[in-house]
């Protein structure tokens, strides 16, 4: 067994409410991308490279030990990427049909190319998928991907979500800080291809920690235990233009801002 459990929360979040956050791959923080905004801090391991990271019935043990009437939503995040875990589909499923609980999946995008990842996630209610560049210069300095991964390849994965017939919550998950405001219009033009049925707009507020630790994963320590760094945001002001820029691509979406729906203390 793993010293950290698969499950941890629920936590609050700003966009799905009281979220179970489901750890595919706990202790080393494990993803594709290492971006300059990571609530994990400077990933650990950046590979694009797919195994078992925990054993299903291990997860499975995890999730029958929850309370669920405490429970609205079950966002698959952690430690990492989830898909990167081979095994994610089979607890998608156990969620989906032994809990009736919405499932949510943030993925970073970088793996969706791949026909197999993609159906692994197809049970889910609701897939979010990041797109904070426009462009691969931007990319590096924002997400600082693993080798081979690029914009182009990300916005094809994204749309074959759609062209695959998905019948859920096809979701964009944007960070906005001052590296990229200036993007708002060309990631607009991409949300537009795209024609996501939601837009979530964000900017780091949580500060960077200077290493991983367990409880960044579920960010519900907002002391965290190690040195952090506070990060620059964008403004109100950059917000509200960037929300009506994409709004406006995307009349159909849903565009939720962290501004508007979560405003800070
Ligand atoms: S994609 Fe998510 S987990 Fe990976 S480095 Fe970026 S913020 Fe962290």
């Amino acid at each position: 067994m793993s010293e950290l459990s698969p499950v941890y929360g629920p936590v609050h979040s700003w966009r799905f409410g009281n979220s179970l956050g489901i750890d595919m791959i706990v202790q080393r923080s494990t993803c594709s991308f290492n971006c300059v905004y990571c609530q994990l801090g400077h990933i650990q391991d950046i590979t694009g490279d797919q195994r078992i990271f925990v054993p299903t019935s291990e997860i499975i043990a995890a999730l029958e030990r929850v309370d669920w009437t405490q429970v609205d939503v079950a966002t698959f995040s952690g430690s990492g990427e989830p898909t990167l875990a081979l095994n994610i589909h089979e607890v998608i499923h156990a969620i989906r049909s032994r809990w009736n609980k919405p499932v949510m999946i943030l993925t970073n995008s970088t793996l969706l190319g791949d026909p197999a990842t993609r159906q692994r996630l197809y049970e889910a209610t609701t897939i979010a998928c990041k797109l904070d560049a426009a462009d691969d210069e931007t990319l590096r300095k924002v997400n600082r991907p693993a080798p081979g991964i690029t914009v182009d390849s990300i916005i094809d994965g994204i749309a074959a979500i759609r062209s695959d017939g998905y019948t859920g919550t096809l979701a964009l998950q944007c960070m906005f800080l001052p590296t990229n405001r200036a993007e708002a219009e060309r990631i607009a033009e991409l949300a537009a291809r795209i024609q996501p049925d939601e837009i979530h707009l964000n900017t780091p507020r949580r500060p960077y920690p200077r290493q991983w630790y367990p409880e960044a994963r579920g960010n519900h320590n907002p002391n965290a235990p190690v040195p952090t760094i506070q990060l620059k945001t964008i403004t109100l002001e950059e917000a509200v233009a960037i929300e009506r820029i994409i709004q406006a691509a995307v009349p159909r979406a849903k565009v939720l801002s962290v501004y508007r729906d979560a405003p800070a203390a």
